[in-house]
């Protein structure tokens, strides 16, 4: 048995002949909470969609909980998505569906609970990120932080075991990036499992237990926050952060 979560080892991913992942290594233990950082292009959507298997890798091999997860045919993908859960830029919500029931589809589908014990957990999460009052409102009503939030309690609902952000801030008005970070923080504050990408530095360096730097395709630098905004090694590292920090 694997004491990881994940445990990525030579993850390649080529869309035709442009190589993006050129061998990620990466083990990630239970309750740890990384950032990746990187320019854009460098190839940390593509890792987290791999991770998803919203994308298939051409190369290397992901352990999920110490099983593989590549080629293997017993392998039941929804079921595979509601423990690794992932909130996106765009929130993807279902925009014809109320608040409450795009948290309720998916448990009753993929889970198979009863409606009422889906209503539930949906209203508990609700809850956790302060949206009860919006439930039964259709995402078109809501603002960008309320949709994001919404789209986080939708993921919580399904009892994953590891959550992958990608750049769940990106998209949001100035003003909102504080309240999804807030819950965030105190999902991370709880002990969840978290792949968060982001271009946020102070959630990677206040929050995060761990920071991986990406360029071009490989992980460049890894370590502590402190490790990495205070002490990087690599030439490539410094001139991000420089160039993100304005230092
Ligand atoms: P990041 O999230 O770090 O900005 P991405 O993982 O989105 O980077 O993209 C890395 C590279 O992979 C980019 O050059 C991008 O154009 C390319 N890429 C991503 N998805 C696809 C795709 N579906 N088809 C072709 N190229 C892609
Ligand atoms: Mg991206």
């Amino acid at each position: 048995m694997s004491e990881f979560i994940f445990d990525i080892r030579g993850l390649e991913k080529s869309f035709g002949d442009h190589t993006v992942l050129k061998g990620i290594d990466l083990q990630v233990q239970k309750g740890e909470v990384i950032s990746v950082i990187g320019s854009s292009g460098s190839g940390k959507s593509t890792l987290l969609r791999c991770l998803n298997l919203l994308e298939q890798p051409t190369g290397g091999e992901i352990l999920f909980e110490g099983e593989s997860v590549l080629n293997n045919k017993n392998l039941k993908l929804s079921e595979y998505r509601a423990k690794v859960g992932m909130v996106f830029q765009q929130f993807n919500l279902f925009n014809n569906m109320t608040a409450l029931q795009n948290c309720v589809i998916g448990q009753r589908k993929v889970l198979k609970r009863s409606k009422q014990e889906a209503i539930e957990k949906a209203l508990e999460y609700f809850d956790k990120v302060g949206m009860s009052e919006y439930m039964q409102a259709k995402p078109a009503q809501l603002s960008g932080g309320q949709k994001q939030r919404v789209a986080i309690a939708r993921t919580l609902a399904m009892n994953p075991e590891v959550i992958l952000f990608d750049e769940p801030t990106s998209a949001l008005d100035p003003e909102m990036v504080g309240e999804v970070l807030a819950v965030m923080k105190e999902l991370a504050n709880s002990g969840m499992t978290m792949i968060v990408v982001t271009h946020e530095m102070g959630f990677a360096r206040e929050v995060s237990s761990r920071v991986v730097f990406m360029d071009e395709g490989v992980i460049c630098e890894d370590g502590t926050p402190e490790q990495i905004f205070l002490n990087p090694q690599k030439a490539r590292t410094k001139e991000f952060l420089s160039s993100v920090l304005g230092v």
